[in-house]
């Protein structure tokens, strides 16, 4: 699954919380990271975060709920930008996190922000992480493979996470699921993008009650040489044999550029489409240092992607 890009942290002494990130599927998106550094069921070798470090299925409270929601109500009370969505996401996998449900309760009434989980599904075969994910207001499961082999081969799952509890829990949770679930799919050539693979995949997400399909494929550097975007005519091509409900939602020309720089525009355009803001403003948003924002500031002024108007005292930039 691809989490959005965590950057840096938005406040010195902020361990828990990052962002806010702009998401081409949430927004502005407040990150909430519970577990630690790549603790996943998974070791994908797509992983943006590194290699799985701890592979685990067994659920942990790895932080205190009170420790994070204190973050959290730190974080509002200084903000300069208000985010869209609180997203669970981050460097592991979300619903390990054993205290998960009483966290989606305790933020969403501190915020009244929707609430959303990033989650590879693989859980989701256990009653109570389906019963805790649905209190969120909007679930992104994955769905990589309806293979086995091609699920051993991108995923690399623990042993106990195996491809008919996945499917099975994914069909039972969304079945019943009253928020908006947006499943993602993401190819990798050579690993999961094969023709057998994809006709199951059809099979399976026919089955499956999801409001949107979205086709993603690997578009940064991941754990293992030799993944590589699928390209976006290919995307294309496969998105229209997903059926209606299906969106290619990597970035159009699927090609590398400086991932620090582009995380930064990005940020910084997602925002100012939103409300005028200075300089300063994104500093402290972003946690990132005056010189960093001022030149991609100065870059997209230059290029004409924003302006820079002076209201009394302050220089205000907007799209
Ligand atoms: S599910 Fe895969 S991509 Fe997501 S954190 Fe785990 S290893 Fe990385």
């Amino acid at each position: 699954m691809t989490r959005p890009a965590s950057g840096e942290d938005a406040r010195s002494g902020m361990k828990r919380i990052f962002g806010p990130v702009p998401s081409r599927r949430l927004g502005l998106s407040l990150g909430v990271d519970v577990v630690p550094h790549k603790t996943c069921t998974f070791d994908c070798v797509y992983c943006e975060c590194g290699a799985t470090t701890k592979k685990t299925c067994a659920r942990e409270t790895f932080f205190a709920p009170d420790e994070i929601l204190g973050e959290l109500d730190r974080w509002l009370s200084s903000a300069a930008v208000k985010p869209d969505v609180v997203t669970l996401s981050g460097s592991g996998e979300p619903t390990l996190y054993a205290r998960m449900g009483e966290l989606i309760d305790g933020a969403k009434r501190l915020t009244g922000l929707p609430f959303a989980v990033i989650t590879n599904s693989s859980l989701l075969w256990m009653n109570e992480v389906r019963e805790e994910l649905s209190r969120a207001d909007i679930v992104v499961p994955s769905l990589d493979a309806a293979v086995r082999e091609d699920y051993l081969r991108v995923n690399r799952p623990h042993a106990e996470c195996t491809l008919e509890r996945l499917v099975g829990g994914l069909e039972t949770f969304l079945a019943s699921y009253r928020g908006t679930a947006l499943l993602e799919v993401l190819l990798v050539g050579g690993y999961n993008a094969g023709e057998a693979n994809l006709e199951a995949l059809r099979g399976t997400i026919g089955r499956l009650r999801a409001d949107r399909i979205q086709l993603n494929t690997a578009v940064r550097p991941g754990t293992e040489p030799g993944v590589e975007p699928l390209d976006g005519e290919t995307l294309e091509r496969i998105r229209r044999t997903f059926g209606p409900r299906c969106d290619v939602i990597a970035p159009a020309a699927t090609r590398r550029r400086s991932r620090e720089g582009t995380v930064l525009e990005e940020t910084i355009l997602a925002l100012l489409s939103r409300r005028p803001c200075t300089a300063a403003d994104m500093c402290a948003a972003f946690g990132a240092p005056p010189p960093v924002v001022d030149e991609v500031l100065k870059k997209l002024v230059t290029e004409s992607k924003i302006k820079a108007e002076r209201r009394g005292d302050s220089l205000y930039y907007r799209r």
